[in-house]
């Protein structure tokens, strides 16, 4: 089952707030959105508990990261399977949004 290699893959920790949990409290989240274009591959998916999830709610991972410090952090630590090219893009947009 993928959520389960997905899971596993990041140590059932949370992208997010860098928490282990058990399988039934973690969901998988985009780093881009299915509606932005973002797929299903490997690289596109990370582990989120349900908690740092609904937190994030229906924001952009952009603007999520950029109020949340601390996921901000965790997120560059732990979602090491993502994409170099998404997580390129992903900079490039937090350091826009801090000229705003
Ligand atoms: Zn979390």
């Amino acid at each position: 089952m993928k959520r389960r290699r997905i899971f596993e893959r990041d140590d059932f920790r949370c992208v997010y707030c860098g928490e282990r949990f058990a399988p039934e409290q973690l969901t998988i989240d985009h780093v881009e959105p299915r509606v932005r274009g973002g797929d299903r591959s490997d690289g596109n998916l990370v582990t989120a508990c349900g908690a740092c999830n609904t937190l994030k709610g229906h924001r952009r991972l952009s603007e999520f990261l950029r109020a949340e410090a601390t996921a901000r952090a965790n997120f560059f630590q732990y979602a090491v399977h993502v994409w170099p090219r998404l997580l390129r893009v992903l900079k490039e947009d937090l350091d826009k949004e801090e000229l705003d």
